[in-house]
């Protein structure tokens, strides 16, 4: 089995229906969870997950709407009495330094458990392992190959690609249309780009909101990246602005408006896709 679950498919703006960035991607008895947005564990057990289950933590990027729920999935593995293995983390340069800020914010809660629970003899316990480009993770069949892609300010930035079973998965993280990004959707199955709709933030009159267009794909560019990468399906997820999911928003012909021919799927919270 290969399949990816759309955890989280919002961004830094709040809404109720969409969990920040988040996806878990399931390969034979593997649970991979990208990045940990906003209503990580919440979303994980709607999706049967318990935390314990998680093999490994991957993270794009080291913006807090990727990773502020780190410590809910550290400390959900570590409360829970069931013995975790340490949680193996993979991010680019900079994760093991935010890890340890991460549990420097988790002193107080760790000091109290630690105290009531005479089993609990040490924090939470982790691996972190930086990763740059390549093969950063062979396991049980699974290859993931990571790419820098561009966010710039933020740089280091990830991309990911899961090859299993000969089929290819593509996630793009954040970022502008680049050479590393079309390199991990080069052939793939189902490509995933966090997007930006421009044409209704360009004519904003907020100068930061119109800021999020420099550094994200929006819908066309996410259309010529995948024709031009070949790939046959197109999942949206990290909508800016979120989308109406009642309503015919334009979205998949704008994504269309490139040329783009293959399948375009508007990501929402808990979809499953068999890839
Ligand atoms: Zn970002
Ligand atoms: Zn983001």
């Amino acid at each position: 089995m290969f399949s990816l679950i759309l955890l989280g498919t919002g961004s830094p703006i709040p809404d109720p229906k969409r969990a920040g960035p988040a996806m878990l991607v399931k390969a034979g008895n593997l649970s991979i969870v990208v990045d940990a947005g906003r209503g990580l564990m919440m979303r994980l057990a709607s999706a049967g997950i318990p935390a314990p289950a998680v093999s490994a933590l991957m993270l794009t990027h080291l913006h807090s709407d990727h990773t502020q729920d780190i410590s809910d999935l550290l400390t959900t593995r570590w409360v829970l009495p069931v013995d975790a293995q340490p949680l193996e983390i993979l991010g680019p340069s900079g994760t093991a330094e935010l890890l340890e800020q991460t549990i420097e914010t988790m002193t107080t809660d760790i000091a109290y458990r630690m105290a009531h629970h005479d089993d609990l003899i040490e924090p939470p316990t982790f691996n972190v392992t930086e990763v740059g480009p390549g093969v950063i993770l062979e396991r049980d069949g699974l290859v993931v190959r990571s790419a820098l892609v561009d966010h710039a300010p933020v740089d280091p930035a990830l991309g990911f690609r899961f090859e299993y079973e000969g089929k290819v998965l593509a996630i793009s993280g954040d970022t502008r249309p680049c050479a590393g990004l079309s390199e991990l959707a080069a052939g793939a199955d189902v490509y995933v780009q966090n997007v930006v709709r421009r044409s209704l933030i360009e004519h904003s009159p907020i100068q930061r909101f119109r800021d999020v267009l420099d550094y994200h794909s929006n819908l066309e560019e996410t259309g010529v990246t995948a024709s031009r990468a070949g790939v046959s399906r197109v999942v949206l997820s990290h909508i800016v602005p979120p989308p109406d999911d009642s309503a015919d928003t334009g979205i998949v012909a704008e994504v269309r408006s490139s040329g783009f021919e293959g399948e375009v799927i508007v990501g929402s919270d808990l979809l499953e896709i068999a890839i």
